[in-house]
């Protein structure tokens, strides 16, 4: 993809592209989905964006109106809500307990949902558990979500290649074609290809909401990047045998970490089936004392904790809607990862349960 990108700066590809992405890069995004979950999206379906985060934001502003409700599971990725609340919505967040995976289950989807639901989102596999949903577990949310014609659903699927289970993970729209022009799945070339900075998301689903969306867009920004684009396109279009092999690099990563951490005294963790996170327990450890006999409170002051007596940097689960958690993103090298887990585990052992 830097070829492509440096091929585009030097042919001249440097100019507006349309709004809603160069053909090229619709393209590539057609054939991806259709070869990925058998998905046949029309041209007018795709709006690409400055990362999906952009993407996602657009999909609200283009639909919210003051007090609509969207359903966000918890744990979440912390953009969500605030994301909400910046366009006027209403976060209804639903706890989804480790007990449960870390996943919405059909009673507590239809518990959540009212008259003013305008969004469920779903985030498979997610950030900051690693949960994924299974094709029957999919197909359980849809039934309830069948029920609900004025509720739509926002997918957030940019780990979507990022699985450690036998098959790949499905997506809602493949799963219940019913849903289909409910469904906005959104996703992007960020964590596949390590193209974080590059800024390229995209989102696919009903041509009236691509269309407000190309809109917004249109006023925010013209286009993304065409030099972004053109990379974008190739990594999307181009050999994909690598995936798989970071992937397996990542496997390695995450059950060492896993390991590593499930021989820490107090702390546990469910192995994730997705993406490059850990969700950790650390509950044993509120109310217990600081060696300078401050009382660890939260989980806030677990991973201050860790930055202060061992330099390690960790989010709080807090942040992410899960209380009593940290978030290890294994995302990084064996060996960093190795050294940080030992740190972790030594400054655990500092902590006593009495002020000393
Ligand atoms: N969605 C989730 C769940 C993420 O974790 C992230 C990035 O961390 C994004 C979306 C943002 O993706 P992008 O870089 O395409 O904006």
């Amino acid at each position: 993809m830097k070829a492509a990108a440096i091929r585009a700066i030097e042919t001249g590809e440097t100019k507006y592209t349309p709004v809603n992405g160069t053909p090229a890069l619709r393209t590539a995004i057609i054939d991806r989905l259709r070869r990925r979950h058998g998905l046949a999206y029309t041209d007018a379906q795709i709006t690409v964006g400055g990362g999906a985060k952009q993407v996602i934001f657009l999909a609200l502003t283009a639909t919210l109106d003051e007090g609509d409700e969207v359903v966000i599971p918890a744990p979440y990725w912390v953009s969500y809500p605030d994301m909400v609340r910046a366009n006027d919505g209403t976060p209804v967040i639903v706890d989804c307990p480790e007990s449960d995976g870390f996943r919405l289950t059909p009673d507590r989807l239809c518990a959540a949902l009212t008259d003013r639901t305008r969004w469920v989102v779903l985030n498979t596999p997610g950030n900051p558990t690693g949960s994924a949903y299974t094709t029957g577990e999919l197909r359980a949310l849809a039934e309830v979500l069948l029920d609900h014609p004025h509720v739509s659903v926002l997918t957030d699927e940019i780990y979507d290649e990022i699985w450690y289970d036998d098959c790949a993970h499905p997506s809602l729209a493949a799963v219940e074609p019913r849903l289909a022009d409910r469904v906005f799945l959104t996703n992007g070339v960020s964590k596949t290809y390590a193209m974080t900075g590059w800024r390229i998301g995209y989102g696919v689903g009903p041509a009236d909401l691509v269309a407000a969306i190309n809109t917004l867009q249109s006023q925010l920004s013209s286009c993304p990047s065409s030099v972004s684009q053109a990379a974008a396109a190739a990594a999307l279009a181009g050999p994909q045998d690598f995936v798989r092999e970071t992937v397996e690099v990542y496997r390695a990563r995450r059950d060492t970490t896993v390991k590593l951490i499930g021989e820490t005294p107090g702390l546990s963790c469910t192995t994730p089936s997705g993406a490059f996170y850990l969700l950790v327990n650390c509950q044993p450890y509120i109310g217990r004392f600081t060696p300078a006999g401050t009382r660890i409170e939260n989980d806030e002051d677990f991973t201050g904790h860790l930055l202060e007596d061992q330099q390690v940097a960790v989010i709080h689960g807090s942040a992410y809607g899960a209380p009593g958690y940290f978030r290890i993103s294994f995302a990084t090298s064996t060996e960093i990862l190795t050294e940080a887990c030992a740190r972790i585990t030594a400054a655990c052992a500092t902590l006593s349960e009495r002020p000393s």
